[in-house]
């Protein structure tokens, strides 16, 4: 189904934007149309933009399930945040943000880059690892757009605003005229709040706050949930920042109870240990793990 704003649509995908997919928004004024984060689909955009062309792209940050479907305009502008657009085409950098480096290793990234550029590579059960889109939609931005200042898309007004703490450069559009926020990846999912190696959970935390206090009137989440009024946003919010909380709790149980701080990833403190046989899962537990002992003893000194 899709939501029509004034100058705005909202494409979700068909799972629902079940990550690694995302809701793609479509800013048209009838002239100029730009998609935001085409991770909604082949299908569901192709249906939304028909024989439209489309003036530019515009990613929100550089996670697969936002960019997956920008080879899907080649021909396109495209526009990244200005803290990640100069590393987004070098595929090096984005295993390093990815975790690849810190998990598996320089020879890890070498092997990474080597599957993702082969279409062919068998893919991995509950990630998009080794997924070809890697290698086709990461690419040398056009231009940034500017963080947390007026800008025009065609005729509608936004303001991309900088949230960092799930990536350091992910950011919300905000369209003042229509009352709508896209919250991205602040998506009051039950999975809680994501950060990996260039995330922040204070940080995390204090942008989904900011986000909350927007004067809009609908709240749009990058997955699943979807839309949510300013109150509804706001209530749900506090649940899903407590996950983090949850999850301290659980970390500072394990170490009481003598887990090595090297082996809480074997309890599946983020993900569930039968999914840490995806060498993706495994990567974001691990790092996903560090992340919380270095908020442990941020928080305990
Ligand atoms: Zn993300």
């Amino acid at each position: 189904m899709t939501v029509k704003f004034r100058h705005i649509r909202v494409v979700p995908s068909p799972s629902k934007s079940r990550f690694p997919t995302c809701t793609s928004l479509l800013v048209d004024d009838g002239d100029t149309m730009a998609v935001i984060d085409p991770g909604a689909g082949p299908e569901a955009l192709q249906a939304a933009i028909g024989e439209r062309l489309v003036d530019m792209v515009i990613n929100t940050h550089w996670h697969f399930d936002h960019i997956s479907g920008n080879y899907l305009f080649p021909e396109t502008q495209l526009w990244m945040n200005p803290i990640e657009a100069e590393g987004f085409s070098d595929l090096r950098r984005v295993a390093e943000w990815f975790g690849v480096r810190e998990v598996y290793g320089d020879s890890g990234v070498t092997e990474w880059i080597e599957k993702v550029a082969d279409p062919n590579t068998p893919q991995t059960e509950f990630s998009p690892c080794y997924r070809h889109e890697w290698w086709l939609s990461t690419r040398s931005p056009d231009r940034t757009y500017p963080y947390n200042k007026e800008w025009q898309i065609g005729q509608a007004r936004v303001i991309m605003v900088h949230a960092p703490g799930h990536t350091r450069g992910s950011c919300c559009p905000y369209f003042p005229d229509e009352g709508l926020v896209y919250t991205a990846d602040f998506d009051l999912t039950s999975s809680g709040p994501a950060c990996g190696t260039d995330g922040d959970f204070d940080e995390f935390i204090a942008s989904a706050r900011r986000i909350a206090q927007l004067d809009a009137d609908w709240f749009l989440t990058g997955h699943q949930a979807g839309m949510f009024s300013r109150s509804e946003f706001r209530a749900r919010l506090d649940d899903f920042l407590d996950i983090i909380n949850k999850r301290q709790q659980r970390l500072i149980g394990l170490l009481e109870a003598g887990v090595k701080p090297e082996d809480v990833h074997k309890h599946g403190l983020l993900y569930p240990s039968e999914y840490q046989m995806d060498p993706c899962i495994y990567m974001w537990e691990r790092v996903g793990v560090r992340k919380h002992l270095e908020l442990l003893k941020a928080t305990s000194r």
